[in-house]
């Protein structure tokens, strides 16, 4: 049975109208192999969330198509209340952008980002793989090329999480 969550993406600066589908896209493309699927939505008074069995918040902050120069520091954050994940999650756009050099590789990448996010959110996880998306630290080349899924490490505890509810 398909887990379907929806991203709820608050921009403080407004994003292009293409930006949230092609953040859905990479982000189902990465979980494919897995029951989790994403429908990703800009927050707003219009949302649709009937049909969804989760809902994770993300406040976007600073401008996606920022040219501001990569000063380091954290790309991505989530909440943690007592030990317990959260789906709040933030993500340093203007910072982003600055990483990965250029806008139009900024949707793909903080979908990337995302995934890593999700992945502690949805395995109740603070600790990090050696290798792939769920490492400390992603490079340039982890978020802008090629094609990323999850290793098989992660892609059976996503899949452990959600077959108990079959
Ligand atoms: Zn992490």
């Amino acid at each position: 049975m398909t887990h379907t969550i929806a991203i709820l993406l608050h921009f403080v600066f407004a994003a292009d109208p293409g930006f949230p589908a092609a953040v859905q896209e990479e982000l189902n493309a990465i979980f494919e192999s897995t029951p989790v699927r994403y429908q990703v939505q800009v927050e707003s008074g219009a949302m649709h969330l009937s049909e969804v069995n989760d809902v994770v918040y993300v406040n976007v902050k600073g401008g996606c198509a920022s040219k501001s120069p990569w000063t380091g520091g954290a790309l991505a954050t989530t909440e943690s209340v007592d030990g317990v994940l959260r789906p709040l999650m933030t993500v340093e756009c203007d910072k982003l952008a600055a990483y990965v050099g250029y806008p139009p590789a900024v949707p793909k990448a903080m979908a990337r980002v995302l995934a890593h996010e999700l992945l502690h959110y949805l395995l109740q996880e603070p600790h990090h793989s050696s290798e792939g998306l769920f490492k400390a630290s992603l490079s340039r080349a982890n978020l802008k090329q090629g094609v990323t899924l999850l290793r098989a490490a992660e892609t059976d505890r996503v899949k452990a999480r959600f077959t108990g509810s079959l």
